[in-house]
């Protein structure tokens, strides 16, 4: 028999947290369709947890949010990043991935990236394949572009299409409200929307835009950060679901220090001055009735990691 104290073997358990860009500033589209991207990564206290237990196939299943509109085939990239590992490793073993989702399906919080990157620590533990972290990272980036932040977590900034990381120093952390939408956006259809918005008018990218930004982090000034926070693709979601503009203008009426569109979107992001702060943004974002739900977050959290 197992004592409470002998660790179990065959299952493991590993957290990964979803993301809110502090900036995201995107080039034109180059020959290959994709944005060249500037953008800074912070891992925020919303988690996805994966529960690995050893099995015969690489099966997935889901609890929490959104878990009826997530495919559990094998389009799952928790069971790409398995099947991924797998090869790699030349392995034939088998793995039940549990998905406890906290991160909103499709709101630009790179959820689905924090499941894949759930999924790769946690097979490598179960299956002892001991990938490096730069094994796990090269992985990662093949499964989708914000899987290496989700690997790597704190604050970074992300280049290329998002997943040439370098870390961000940052002192202390950060305040967040978070305000999920009822329905999620496809991240496409948003970076079109942003072309046919901008036609021929795409901004020189700007080596300096994001100095002021970098030192708020530095320095821990919530102030600095909330007057820096940018998103190249927040007209682009608020042209494709007006109805964000009135949450963006909720968190402002309330005294968020500086409100900013998720990645993609929906997801909107408020910047409290402290927790305090941050929770009574959400209490105002929540009485206004315009997100299915709030939740309060801090940020930088770490990335992907065991549970013990
Ligand atoms: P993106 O990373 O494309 O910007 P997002 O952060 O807005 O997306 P996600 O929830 O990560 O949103 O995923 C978007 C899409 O990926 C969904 O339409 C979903 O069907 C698909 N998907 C595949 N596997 C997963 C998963 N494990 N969790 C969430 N979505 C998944």
């Amino acid at each position: 028999m197992t004592s409470a104290l002998s660790v179990p073997t065959d299952w493991v358990r590993v957290r990964a947290p979803g993301k809110v860009n502090l900036s995201l500033r995107a080039a034109a589209p180059g020959p290959d369709g994709y944005h060249p991207l500037v953008t800074v990564f912070q891992a925020v206290s919303v988690y996805e947890d994966v529960v690995a237990t050893a099995a015969d196939d690489i099966t997935v299943s889901m609890t929490g949010t959104g878990d009826q509109i997530v495919p559990t085939d094998s389009s799952n990239l928790a069971v790409r990043a398995a099947q991924l590992l797998a090869s790699r490793a030349g392995i034939s073993d088998g793995v039940h991935l549990h998905i406890d989702k906290r991160v909103p399906v499709a709101g630009g919080m790179a959820g689905g990236s924090a499941d894949a990157a759930a999924a790769l620590v946690a097979t490598d533990e179960l299956w002892g394949t001991g990938a490096s972290r730069e094994d796990l990272l090269d992985l990662g980036r093949q499964l989708g572009a914000d899987v290496p932040f989700a690997l790597m977590g704190h604050t970074a900034v992300g280049t290329g299409r998002g997943d040439m990381l370098t870390p961000a120093m940052v002192v202390g952390e950060f305040h967040w409200a978070l305000a999920f939408a009822e329905h999620g956006l496809s991240t496409p259809r948003v970076f079109s929307a942003l072309d046919d918005l901008r036609g021929d008018e795409v901004p020189e990218s700007d080596p300096d835009s994001d100095i002021e930004l970098m030192q708020a982090l530095r320095t821990g000034d919530p102030h600095a950060l909330g007057e820096a926070l940018h998103n190249d693709l927040q007209p682009a979601a608020l042209h494709l679901l007006p109805d964000l503009g009135r949450t963006v203008q909720t968190a402002r009426d309330a005294g968020a220090l500086g409100v900013v569109v998720c990645g993609s979107g929906p997801t909107v992001a408020a910047l409290g001055r402290n927790r305090a702060h941050a929770q009574v943004v959400a209490a105002s974002l929540t009485l206004a009735g315009v997100a299915r739900q709030v939740v309060t977050a801090t940020g930088p959290v770490p990335g992907a990691r065991l549970l013990v």
